[in-house]
């Protein structure tokens, strides 16, 4: 007895700090917590004086605070503080020809996020100078994505608005003797282009014209004169510059296509040069950031904003965002909705926007997956896995935790009577608080947890062995089981109240609970080069990339998570109105992470995997 007194207190420390002797498991918590309160205390000692204050998260739940070291480091700061202006106004200007995919999220998160953190504003502007490619769904779905990613337009604004505008700044330029029309041909144009075999670049005689010759001629265009082709608005730059962006690029074309904003008011339309940078001037932008295919458009784009003698907004460009293992070009994407390889635009294995979305990634998970990226001037090539590592984590620590078993097969525990169970939505986060959940007799595992013939190295239920049901006080063992041919289709139980800890939990749901599809998408190509498979990208198609579980069951604290959707809870998607079905979000214990379909019923219940548990699982 003295000597069980005497070892336990040699076991004491000494805290050096208040003199007490403790155990050395508190003195282990108390250093901790002074470590890590007196690192906050030399961080905020640190801090500089004027640091950006990340917005503050809309609720209590600081787990999901708005992801900024995009913007508080690297490239994008250094853009900043190249023009450390006040209001920062940025602009995301789509061309509304398709639905966004997960590149477009970039340069999203780059310019909405970047107008927010210096506090400023950011239009979404649809760059609509292409009558011929635009529908209004695009319009819509563009809208909604921008919103559901959680940014809310200054305005929306169309290039189309500032046709008159951009007009009039076209006569501008020729009463400057900087446009002439032009009545070359492609073949002509090539050649004035010059080259090794062409010889040197030249303009054509149209570049000698008069003003007032011009002007005329532009008006002609403008009133129907020429058929397309026949005439096009030049700027004249200055062939003499290594650049081919001023070699006398076009500014305006006649086009026979009636616009969705202007109808059959205009015969010609402005190409994207001589449109975005002034655009950009009306609006006052101050940063205008694009991706570096537009580089060698910088000297384009300022010298049109100075030759007129606008307000001259900054352009800087930033590296693409490329997804290996998927296509996302709308050409290669149309052709897998038109010949029924997927179910549509939203399908959840396609790297659309909505496929995202309707697949259940939350949009924060998305932003944060950009912000890890950061921002560089480089293309960034990202792996599929990838993705789905930041996701897995954003939901590890967002979205609650049921059980629902894919492929059921009933246990009937002989001596067990019916209870309730008290089962916290997340061991994790208390704050999510638990849910009742009835017992019963009779419950369901997976099929997979059950083996006919046990075997040492084997840790779930088997003849004669014992496992833990999640959350159950007694493990089970299976006495007996009952098949139909070689299926087993009932097992019988006991308790195992022999109080040895089982080596292993599994899930499982009650009698009685509700009847679910569960859809498991994997990667739905091979490779990660769809593209160079011989053949084309169809041949690279994963033929098991849907697995559908069909009698699939959940447990009775769905509900609960269901009517407190959106999950991350006040994530924001609700109050835009956009939290539809994917929002509602959970682990399903030991199987994936999963989310509601679109395609769910009053009467039927469909759930998509969001992701895996783990990273190989699956593959
Ligand atoms: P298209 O290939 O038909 O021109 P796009 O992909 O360039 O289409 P836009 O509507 O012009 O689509 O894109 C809107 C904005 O999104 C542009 O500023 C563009 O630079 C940016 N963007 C498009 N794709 C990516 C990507 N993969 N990574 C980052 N930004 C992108
Ligand atoms: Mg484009």
């Amino acid at each position: 007895m003295a000597d069980a007194v005497a070892g336990q207190v040699a076991k004491l420390q000494l805290d050096e700090e208040t003199g007490e002797m403790v155990s050395k498991g508190e003195l282990k918590k108390r250093l901790a917590k002074r470590a890590k309160k007196a690192a906050q205390a030399k961080a905020k000692a640190e801090a500089p004086e004027k640091a950006p204050v990340a917005p503050k998260p809309k609720t209590e739940e600081a787990k999901i605070s708005e992801p900024t070291n995009m913007f508080a480091q690297g490239w994008l700061d250094e853009v900043y503080k190249e023009r450390p202006v006040k209001p920062v106004v940025t602009r995301f200007p789509p061309e509304p020809n398709g639905y966004l995919h997960i590149g477009h999220a970039k340069a999203i998160a780059v310019n909405f996020g970047f107008a927010k953190y210096h506090g400023g504003k950011c239009y979404l502007r649809f760059d609509d100078t292409n009558p011929e490619a635009e529908e209004e769904k695009y319009f819509t779905a563009i809208k909604e994505m921008v919103e559901w990613l959680g940014f809310k337009p200054y305005a929306v604004t169309y290039s189309s608005d500032n046709f008159d505008k951009l007009y009039e700044k076209a006569e501008e330029l020729i009463k400057l003797g900087k446009a002439y029309v032009c009545h070359c041909g492609d073949a002509e144009i090539k050649a004035q282009r010059g080259g090794e075999a062409r010889g040197p670049r030249f303009r054509c005689a149209h570049a000698d014209q008069t003003p007032e010759h011009n002007l005329s001629e532009f008006r002609a265009m403008r009133d129907g004169k020429y058929k397309p082709r026949e005439a096009f608005l030049r700027m004249k730059q200055n062939i003499e510059d290594g650049n081919p962006q001023m070699w006398d690029l076009a500014a305006y074309r006649i086009l026979d296509a009636e616009h969705h904003r202007t109808g059959p008011k205009w015969k010609i339309y402005p190409t994207y040069d001589f449109t975005h940078c002034l655009c950009d001037s009306f609006e006052g932008i101050t940063h205008s950031l694009c991706t570096t295919e537009f580089i060698q458009s910088r000297v384009s784009y300022e010298w049109l904003n100075k030759t007129l003698g606008v307000y001259e907004p900054m352009q800087r460009e930033y590296g693409r965002l490329n997804i290996t293992g998927t296509v996302l070009s709308k050409r290669k994407i149309m052709k897998l909705v038109t010949e029924k390889y997927v179910r549509g635009w939203d399908d959840p294995r396609l790297y659309t926007l909505i496929g995202i979305k309707r697949r259940g990634v939350p949009p924060g998970a998305i932003l944060e997956f950009v912000n890890e990226l950061g921002v560089t001037t480089a293309p960034t090539n990202i792996q599929l896995a990838r993705f789905d590592q930041t996701v897995r984590r954003y939901l590890e620590r967002t979205v609650p935790r049921l059980m629902v078993v894919l492929d059921p097969v009933p246990v009937v525990i002989e001596d067990a009577e019916e209870m309730e169970l008290e089962i916290p939505f997340s061991p994790k986060i208390p704050e999510m608080g638990s849910h009742k959940v009835k017992f019963t007799k009779t419950v369901y595992i997976e099929r997979n947890d059950f083996r006919e013939v046990d075997s040492p190295e084997y840790f779930r239920l088997a003849p004669g062995k014992s496992v833990g049901l999640l959350q159950v006080p007694y493990p089970v063992k299976a006495v007996s089981f009952t098949k139909d041919g070689d299926k087993v289709t009932e097992i019988k139980a006991v308790f195992d109240k022999s109080g040895k800890k089982p080596k292993t939990y599994i899930h499982w749901v009650a009698e009685g609970s509700r009847n679910v599809e569960v859809r498991i998408h994997n990667s739905l190509f091979k490779s990660e080069k769809p593209d160079d498979a011989e053949g084309g990208f169809i041949n690279d198609i994963n033929p098991n990339s849907e697995e559908i579980w069909p009698h699939a069951m959940i447990e009775s604290g769905f509900d609960e998570v269901k009517a407190r959707a959106p999950w991350p809870e006040a994530a924001g998607e609700s109050e835009l109105g956009k939290g539809g079905l994917e929002s509602v979000r959970f682990q399903a214990m030991r199987v994936a992470y999963m989310a509601m379909d679109s395609d769910s019923t009053d009467d039927k219940v469909i759930f998509n995997r969001i992701v895996s548990l783990k990273e190989d699982a699956g593959k």
